[in-house]
C-alpha cells in the first residue's frame, strides 16, 4: 500500500501485478486530510480510522476484503453535544477490468491495462455511508442527553431565515470553549 501524498492529493493505491498469487494484507490510516479532499468546506467531523485491505490474487481473479474500523468525532445535529461515533465495516469486492465508471458496491473496475488499484474513492464512499445522514446521539443512547441550554437558545432565537447562522455561531462558541 502506498499512501501517495503530493499537493492536496492523498490516495490509497495498491500495485498488484508483481504480487505473487495468494493473499496480501495492506494497512493504513485514514484521517481528516484524506477526507477533506472531497469537501470544499472545512470538516466538522474528526476521522480516525484504520483500514485493512486483504487482496487475494488467483490466476484469473482478484478479490479484496476491505475492513474499516475506528471512530468519527461528530456533534449532535440537534444540540451540538460532541459524540464519538464508532464505525466498523467489512466489505467484499471483486476487481475486474473494463470501464471504471461501471464500478459498483461489489465490483471495482480498473482500466484494461492498469497495473494498480486505487481504493481512494471506494474508501471515501464507504466511510461516508457508514456515517448516518442525521446524527442525534441524544435520541439513540440513554446515557447521552441533549444540551438543553443550546436547545432552548435555538428555540428562542429561531426563525427559519437565520437558523443556519445561529447554528454556526453556537458551533463556533462551542469549539472555542
Ligand atoms: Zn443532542
Amino acid at each position: 500500500m502506498r499512501r501517495k501524498e503530493s499537493l492536496h492529493k492523498i490516495e490509497y493505491i495498491i500495485e498488484y501485478t508483481d504480487l505473487p498469487a495468494g493473499s496480501h494484507l495492506f494497512e493504513f490510516s485514514v484521517d481528516n486530510a484524506f477526507m477533506q479532499q472531497y469537501h470544499s468546506d472545512p470538516l466538522e467531523n474528526n476521522f480516525n480510522i484504520q483500514a485493512e485491505i486483504t487482496l487475494t490474487k488467483h490466476n484469473h481473479s482478484l478479490q479484496a476484503v476491505v475492513k474499516l474500523k475506528g471512530t468519527i468525532s461528530v456533534i449532535c445535529d440537534k444540540c451540538l453535544v460532541p459524540y464519538v461515533y464508532p464505525i466498523e465495516t467489512e466489505s467484499h469486492l471483486l476487481i475486474e477490468r473494463g470501464n471504471p465508471e461501471n464500478s459498483s458496491d461489489e465490483i471495482l473496475i480498473i482500466e484494461e491495462n492498469d497495473n494498480k488499484i486505487n481504493f481512494s474513492q471506494y474508501i471515501y464512499e464507504s466511510i461516508s455511508l457508514a456515517l448516518p445522514y442525521r446524527i442525534v446521539p441524544c435520541e439513540v443512547f440513554d446515557n447521552i442527553e441533549c444540551d438543553q441550554e443550546v436547545l432552548k437558545k435555538i428555540k428562542e432565537d429561531l426563525s427559519d431565515k437565520n437558523k443556519s447562522s445561529i447554528f454556526a455561531e453556537l458551533l463556533k462558541n462551542k469549539f472555542q470553549q
